[in-house]
């Protein structure tokens, strides 16, 4: 059966597999989009295999599965990879086990460096991770500017300055991010998208063809960069943010509703 219509354009090859963000194209914060619910239900149906890839840092992967399953599109938690998981694994593979992390961060942050093998310290830090914490405080950013003048690299789980909600926007783990770059001079190192690694990681669970695989996301400069990046066909979904109008980067398509992708 046809899963895609013809707006993509003539040559796109048949799709194998869909990888997607979350928030701004499943669900605006605890409402979900119904539009793309379906969409998924029916490509779960059709036997089209997909991937979500979120900057959030503040859910593991269960969790996310379980929200995505409450609204009625099947998920596992290994469906998801989080920027949490995505970091955890960047430090895995830099730096050795027991080296001290200072988080800035949700809990889930927090216990997948653990998971990783690395010592959690807000007391010496040879390494400073920050997420989204939304109980961040004076202390906290005082703490992390000290570490990295101290020498200590500055790790991002994601560059995203607003996040959708239920009744508009919330600032993001960029703005954190952001300000501790700007007062201690150092730039961060960023795990999320628009880098790619999680893109690969979402790919490889996948196990389908780069050339039949498509990124679907709300934002020009995370979504639909990382997937340029990974080589992926980009399709922009105004569902969430709105695309910045300063934005160079271009979606190969921008539709209004998922529902344009199933015929
Ligand atoms: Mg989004």
């Amino acid at each position: 059966m046809s899963v895609v219509t013809n707006s993509l354009p003539p040559g796109f090859p048949d799709l194998a597999g869909v990888i997607s963000d979350l928030d701004g194209v499943v669900y605006r914060g605890a409402e979900p989009i119904a539009e793309a619910v379906e969409v998924f239900r029916h490509w779960h149906k059709a036997g089209l295999p997909y991937r979500f890839v979120t900057n959030n840092s503040t859910k593991s992967a269960e969790e996310f599965a379980s929200k995505l399953r409450d609204f009625g599109v099947p998920a596992q938690a290994s469906d998801v990879v989080t920027s949490a998981q995505a970091t955890a694994e960047l430090l895995k593979a830099r730096w050795p086990e027991g080296a001290r992390v200072f988080v800035m961060g949700a809990s889930s942050l927090m216990e997948a460096v653990a998971a990783a093998g690395f010592e959690i310290s807000d007391q010496k830090a040879d390494i400073v991770v920050v997420g989204l914490d939304r109980t961040v405080t004076y202390a906290k950013l005082k703490t992390a500017v000290r570490f990295v003048l101290n020498g200590a690299p500055l790790i991002g789980t994601n560059p995203d300055l607003l996040l959708p909600c239920e009744d508009g926007f919330e600032p993001g783990a960029g703005m954190l991010l952001t300000a501790i770059s700007a007062a201690s001079g150092k730039a961060p190192t960023v795990v999320g998208k628009p880098e790619p690694h999680m893109i690969e990681t979402a790919l490889a669970r996948l196990g389908t063809e780069r050339t039949r695989t498509i990124m679907i996301g709300d934002q020009l400069d995370t979504d639909i960069q990382a997937g340029r990046r990974a080589g992926l066909f980009s399709v922009l979904v105004q569902t969430g943010v709105p695309a910045s109008s300063r934005s160079e980067i271009q979606a190969d398509l921008t539709i209004a509703s998922l529902s344009e992708l199933v015929a």
